[in-house]
């Protein structure tokens, strides 16, 4: 990639100074609050905070200071508006128009309210097709829908097999697409491989047999470009809190196509009503003709001023460019790990091709809950544990250097030479 480096050798601390040279996008490490003392490899669990990020929540929390109730409809950010105004920064991010996104609830929450308006069992097509790698609060929401609708989840909640444990095969997952199959939810990527799934070819294979189908963009929003739109995606939920740097608990988002609106969100409230006629306060219900439509109740005002400062980086930064450089640091990080730590037990537990991964590495071992204790307490390194035997290391595109991912390797080969690890219980902590 850096014509000027060939003489040097790729794996030394040298040549990662000089990617993190020539890298375009190196500056907004700066925008970040960066803890000099530890390497972040996490940003996939919870986004570090920028400092854009932390003077929005402050712009909003100086509107109810010196405003109250107004900041409903004056100052920088009118709270009323709000939800809609991010909306409009995040449509980009998921190839959708303004109107199709909103931004409201949580993960789970959204999942629950698309579930809701688009499960629909008709004669035999009652089932949800889900898979077996599904994060588990996916699962839990499907399943209590299904009951909610007086189904026995265990016969209507079919799981698509893995036949690796890591990874989905689109095949398999075509193959179960029966006529009795009412509604699909996937993950864009895989928790925990990191797995990136063919939106488009799934939404087309779906639509081809009746069924509608949705995403869990959890782990590619902020990550990966994506086109719901063009692909007609019919709905997409994710959170803001991992790629997108809200905040923690920070309000979710989710994506319904328009060629779905006007129908009538599975759950309603006030929230969701046109914004013209809310404050008529009639029992009438008259919904947005957006994706608005799907709120509920009062917007978390405080948990959503931080995502307008960081959104304000992606749209400079743009998500091509970002792609970009996690697809080359990641790349590298993989380079790395195969040159210093092979023998050592690990397996690349990621796909290697980039259209099929997302934005981390995952690393699986035998110790893994413990060399991931011995990276934090003894390296200063901030892995992400993922049961049973998972490391997911995300270098971050906005935030993390090559030299860090340089340093994150060396350290994670001293923990293995120097066998750190077997000071610590092989078991993971409450919060993994
Ligand atoms: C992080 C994550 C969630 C979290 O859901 P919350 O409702 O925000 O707690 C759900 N699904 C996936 C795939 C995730 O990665």
């Amino acid at each position: 990639m850096v014509q000027d480096q060939q003489d040097l050798d790729l794996y030394s601390k040298e040549y990662a100074r000089q990617l993190d040279e020539h890298d375009e996008l190196a500056s907004y490490r700066d925008e970040f609050y960066i803890n000099p003392n530890s390497i972040y490899m996490d940003g996939n669990s919870l986004g570090l905070l920028s400092k854009r990020a932390e003077q929005s929540l402050l712009d909003v929390l100086g509107a109810w200071k010196h405003q109250g109730i107004d900041g409903w409809t004056q100052g920088q950010y009118p709270w009323f508006y709000l939800a809609e105004k991010l909306a409009a920064m995040s449509a980009p991010l998921v190839g959708a128009s303004a109107d199709e996104v909103i931004v409201t609830g949580s993960t789970t929450v959204n999942l629950h309210q698309l579930v809701a308006t688009f499960y629909k069992p008709q004669g035999i097509r009652t089932k949800i097709l889900a898979d077996e790698l599904n994060f588990p609060s996916d699962i839990y929401a499907l399943q209590s829908q299904l009951k909610l609708h007086g189904y026995d989840p265990d016969e209507h909640l079919i799981r698509v097999a893995s036949r690796d444990g890591r990874f989905l095969q689109e095949e398999d997952i075509i193959a179960a697409m029966t006529e009795e199959v009412a509604l699909i939810v996937l993950p864009a990527v895989l928790y925990r491989s990191g797995q990136l799934l063919d939106m488009k070819r799934l939404s087309a294979e779906a639509h081809a047999r009746g069924i509608l189908i949705g995403f869990d963009g959890c782990h590619s929003v902020g990550s990966i470009p994506h086109s719901f739109s063009e692909w007609d995606v019919d709905f997409a939920f994710w959170c803001n809190y991992k790629y997108l740097n809200s905040g923690p608990g920070g309000t979710a988002s989710l994506y319904v196509n328009r060629k779905h609106h006007g129908i009538t969100p599975g759950l309603t409230g006030w929230f969701g009503s046109h914004k013209d006629k809310q404050f008529d306060m009639e029992h009438q219900f008259h919904q947005a003709d957006t994706a608005g439509a799907f709120q509920i109740g009062t917007p978390n005002i405080l948990s959503m001023a931080p995502l307008i400062g960081s959104l304000e980086l992606f749209a400079e930064a743009t998500m091509e460019k970002l792609r970009q450089k996690s697809l080359h640091i990641t790349r590298y990080m993989m380079e790395l790990i195969k040159h210093e730590l092979s023998d050592m037990g690990f397996t690349l537990g990621n796909p290697t091709e980039d259209e099929r991964r997302g934005g981390h590495v995952s690393l699986e071992h035998q110790e893994a809950a413990r060399i991931c204790k011995a990276l934090k307490e003894l390296q200063h390194i901030v892995p992400d544990f993922r049961a049973p035997n998972i490391i997911r290391l995300a270098p971050v595109p906005l935030y993390t250097s090559y030299s860090d991912v340089w340093e994150t390797v060396q350290r994670l080969k001293a923990v293995m030479v120097d066998k750190q690890y077997e000071k610590f219980a092989n078991m993971r902590d409450v919060v993994a």
